[in-house]
Formats: C-alpha cells, structure tokens, sequence
C-alpha cells in the first residue's frame, strides 16, 4: 500500500506534464521535409530556362529563399561522394571526411562504416530515432549503398528516448524512370506521407553523359532540366493538396555537382561549372524572393567564383548544409560528429 501512494504521484505528474506538452509537439510532429536532388542540374539552366522554360524553379525562386551559387565538396564533384556529404553533414576526404569516394553500385560486403573504419552518422537516423518516418526515393541503383548502410543488420541501436529500431530508412524506393519514381511518392501523400523523404531525380546527369552540358536553346540537357522543373511542380502541387502537408512541409532542393560546358563529364573538382551548384529552400516562414547569402550574412560568405577549402572562415552554402538544416527544420540536433552546419545555424526564415 505504502508503496503504490509514493509511486502514484509522479505518474501523475507525468500524465499532466505529457497533457500540457501534447499541443506543442504535435504541431511540430506534424512537419515534413521533402528533400530533392536534381543530380547534375547547373543552376545556369534555370536562368536559362526563365520563368517560360522552368515555371516550377522560378516559383521557388519567387517564393522561397535560394542562392544559384552554393558548392559542392571541396574535392569530388560526383555523385556518391557529395550525396553523402549531403546525409552526412561531412566533405569527403581528411580526417572527418566521410571517406566514401567510389561512385558505382556498392560491391558485396562493402557499406559506409566498414569503408570508413567507424560508424558513419546520418541525417536519416538521427530522424529515425527521434520518431520521424524516413524515406529514400533513388534514381539510380547505387543508391543501395544509403539502403544498405542503414538497414536492420548495419544501422545503429537507437540510443535516445523510445526504441525506433535499427533499419533508419523505413521506405526505399528506386526507379530508373523519375515520373514514375515521382507519382509513386506523391501516392503516399494521401494517407501517410513520410515526416522526411529524399528523392534523387537523375535526369540532368543522364541527359549531360549522353549529349553534354549544354545550355543552347533545344538542347537535351535543358530538355531535361525543364523535365525536372515540371517534375518538381506536380511535387509542389501535390504537397498543396494534401491536407496532411500543405502549409507544414519544406521542400529543398540542390543537386551533387554540375557539369563541364559542351562536355560531357562533372569530374573535374576545380572546374566551377562543376562545383557551382543551386540552393533552393521553400515552405512554412520561408521569406519570398530572398537570397540565402543574404538570409546568412553571419555565418556564409558568397564565394564568387571560387570553391574554399573546409576550414577557412566563411564558408559557402554547400549541398553538405542540407542534412543539418533538415533535422533544423523538423525541430532535431545535428547530426553526431558532422563538421558542415554542425551549429544548424544555416537559417532560412528572417526570424532571430
Ligand atoms: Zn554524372
């Protein structure tokens, strides 16, 4: 007896105190992040494009915050190595560099920790361990790798609060063919749309290989920037239409590396074709027309032309920012042991 009325009270109190707390963590449980990487996509052709050619990029432009000069890692300008500074928050090489430098389909037995000799962090886990639902909608094959790495064999035990599991990424899809990639996730908007989801749109890289990185009017790669660009606003009239999004989902958006005019290759890492790169970020207290440079006079430094080495002050805006912001965005720390928007104090709101 003695000891149920000395263990009741602090239920109690904790039953009023979750009751109190309810309302506000709803709210924010309620957020979303649609994360997209337009693989290989020179924020030139959406200048190029103009409002006529790419409607959809010139809405985030009108409404949202985003820079047409943001950067690439230091080092590799290819697509695994900058799509895992982008989950990770870490460049490539150096001792806090994330270590992944292959660009192919993962080989038997390889992931992302044993190449890097420890646990490589991401921006899908620490999502996952707070509650989020995660999803990865890929475009090319080798997205395995994040599927994998992050699976119930490889992924880490969830340390903080409740119990998530250890498979961080709760929906992978891949699909060669970005319109039916995009239509498949725009089904589960309905019904359960994921509280982060990253989608890959390779069409730009894909047309670039094949005909080059040409701006010219008519060219396949604008063709396929305007695909992306259309692709983009079924997403945005998508996300409006659902009541479970509209008004408390962020889309960003910015790509791995661009591409070597009238070539047709990105590899070249001190080519600035190749590291300029776009930063879109649009969605709830996201101000209109705004330059992100501007936003983040603080803490970025527009680059001009060059790419700077990590370390040196002022940073760029770089495509490794996004999957701090991200986590910043769904209310959530930094990634463990990231280096890039590690402070999560790339802002996208005018508000202090
Ligand atoms: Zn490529």
């Amino acid at each position: 007896m003695k000891n149920r009325f000395f263990s009741s009270p602090p239920l109690i109190a904790i039953i009023i105190a979750a009751a109190i707390i309810a309302p506000g963590l709803s709210s924010q449980a309620d957020d979303k992040v649609i994360f997209i990487s337009a693989d290989g996509l020179r924020p030139d052709a959406v200048t190029v494009l103009g409002a006529k050619g790419a409607p959809n990029f010139d809405r985030l432009r009108r409404e949202g915050a985003w820079t047409g000069n943001a950067r690439t890692d230091v080092i590799y300008t290819i697509t695994l190595p900058n799509h895992t500074c982008m989950i990770s928050g870490l460049g490539v090489v150096g001792p806090s560099g994330h270590g992944w430098i292959s660009n192919t389909d993962p080989k038997l037995g390889e992931n992302l920790h044993k190449n890097r000799k420890a646990y490589l962090p991401s921006v899908f886990e620490v999502a996952h361990d707070h509650g989020k639902s995660t999803a990865l909608y890929a475009s090319k094959s080798k997205f395995s790798l994040y599927d994998l790495s992050y699976d119930e064999k490889l992924g880490a035990a969830d340390t903080s609060g409740e119990d998530n599991g250890k498979d961080k990424i709760d929906h992978y899809a891949m699909n060669e063919d970005t319109t039916v990639l995009v239509d498949e996730l725009i089904a589960t908007f309905k019904d359960k749309p994921s509280d982060f989801t990253m989608l890959h749109l390779r069409d730009c890289d894909s047309a670039g290989h094949k005909d080059g990185w040409d701006l010219s009017p008519g060219s396949s790669y604008l063709a396929a920037a305007g695909k992306v660009d259309g692709l983009v606003g079924k997403l945005l009239e998508a996300i409006e239409a659902s009541p479970a999004m509209k008004g408390k989902t962020w889309v960003i958006l910015t790509a791995d590396h661009g591409g070597l005019t009238l070539t047709k290759g990105h590899g070249e890492a001190k080519e600035s074709d190749n590291y300029t790169i776009p930063f879109f970020v649009w969605g709830p207290g996201v101000p209109a027309a705004s330059d992100l440079y501007a936003l983040n006079s603080a803490s970025r430094k527009d680059p001009g032309t060059a790419n700077p080495p990590y370390g040196t002050p002022g940073q760029p805006i770089r495509n490794g920012d996004a999957g701090n912001l991200i986590l910043s965005l769904l209310k959530l720390p930094a990634i463990p042991g990231s280096t890039i928007n590690a402070a999560q104090d790339l802002k996208v709101s005018a508000a202090p």
